[in-house]
């Protein structure tokens, strides 16, 4: 029994602000968590209220078909919903995705998002990875001749790195692709990419025209709402109701599809904690710069900083209660760091320069 998770890892979630307040006695308000990528702002306020307001259904299964919502993500797209798909967060999107193609084989870039590694697994496929750890689609293209994977994931930009294909790259790529090898686009960090350089916005209306595309997308980040676990697919009917075999009943709740819909109404919010989220990312760059520390520019909510011995730093900040990701079990010393609000940016800097 279980032969077939043998080789499996269990996904490391960043660590839990209730983990560091048991493990080094520090008050939960007193911790800095800039570890998984959440948005520090927040929803939108209106989003807060509408869920308080609504709190009493609880008790209720949400609309199962996901219409408002869908109808939401059409006009913000300029799709139809039968072209979407709603999931648990974006990740239950990847995992409907994975089991329902159910691959011998899968293609991914030497370093990217764990959960796609572990869905193959799951269904026993054989994982590739380019041997560039960053998106070159040279390698991609060679190994995809060679080997012809049944799925090649893009992580567009690409997470836990954060650089970014251009989207130009990415079309030619996929129409070098033959059409039984189904390509995952996962747009979680598109909203922040799109800001930055508009030759990274890929719109998921433009997957829609070939039959072996999905594009992702995902509440959990720019939207602010991780905790709801909201995410979606976009691609073609015949892939969306394939995959739709696999979705269980009632797949979010009640709360989150409230939250979720409400998230659409309010650009503005969204917008303001972009913006924010550059500003904020820069006094990182400069620190790096200042040190001497390389870094990889990056189009999302996060940073990668080389920082000699980062498993001790990432320690030592750990011990502040300032709780970040170390990329040593990548094999290189870095840390990547959730870029927070101005308070806790300038705070983990400080620390930075005491300890590195
Ligand atoms: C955060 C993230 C997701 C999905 O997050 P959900 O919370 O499951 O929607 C997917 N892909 C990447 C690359 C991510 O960083």
């Amino acid at each position: 029994m279980f032969e077939n998770l043998k080789n499996l890892k269990t996904y490391e979630a960043g660590k839990p602000i209730e983990l560091v307040v048991r493990e080094y006695g520090i008050e939960p308000e007193n911790i800095i968590k800039l570890a998984s990528n959440e948005n520090p702002y927040g929803p939108s306020p209106k989003v807060i209220e509408k869920v308080k307001q609504n709190a009493y259904l609880m008790n209720r299964y949400p609309d199962d078909s996901f219409y408002e919502l869908k109808e939401g993500l059409s006009k913000k797209f300029g799709i139809e919903s039968k072209n979407i798909i709603i999931g648990a967060g974006s990740d239950q999107v990847l995992e409907f995705v994975v089991h329902g193609v159910n691959p011998k084989k899968v293609l991914m870039a030497g370093i990217t998002f764990a959960m796609y590694e572990i869905y193959s697994k799951q269904v026993g496929a054989k994982i590739l990875k380019t041997p560039s750890i960053f998106h070159n689609l040279d390698e991609f293209r060679e190994i995809y001749e060679k080997e012809k994977p049944e799925i090649i994931f893009l992580c567009v930009p690409n997470n836990p790195l954060g650089e970014c294909l251009d989207a130009k790259e990415v079309f030619k790529f996929i129409e070098e692709i033959d059409e039984n090898t189904l390509i995952v686009i996962d747009g979680a960090y598109q909203e922040f990419a799109s800001f930055k350089d508009k030759e990274k916005e890929i719109k998921p209306k433009e997957v829609l025209k070939y039959k072996n595309v999905i594009y992702t997308g995902t509440f959990s980040k720019a939207y602010g709402l991780g905790g709801m676990r909201v995410g979606y697919g976009i691609a073609n009917e015949w892939i969306i109701k394939n995959l739709h075999k696999l979705r269980p009943p009632f797949n979010i709740t009640t709360l989150s599809l409230i939250a979720a819909i409400e998230a659409l109404k309010d650009e503005e919010w969204v917008k303001m904690g972009i913006e924010k989220n550059f500003e904020e990312m820069q006094k990182y760059v400069d620190f790096a710069k200042e040190r001497g520390f390389n870094y990889i520019e990056s189009f999302t909510n996060f940073v990668v900083l080389y920082i000699p011995n980062s498993s001790k730093v990432a320690n030592e900040l750990l011990k502040r209660g300032i709780i970040v990701r170390d990329m040593a079990s990548y094999g290189f010393d870095a840390l990547r760091i959730t870029v927070g609000k101005k308070e806790e940016n300038e705070k983990v800097i400080k620390v930075l320069r005491e300890i590195s």
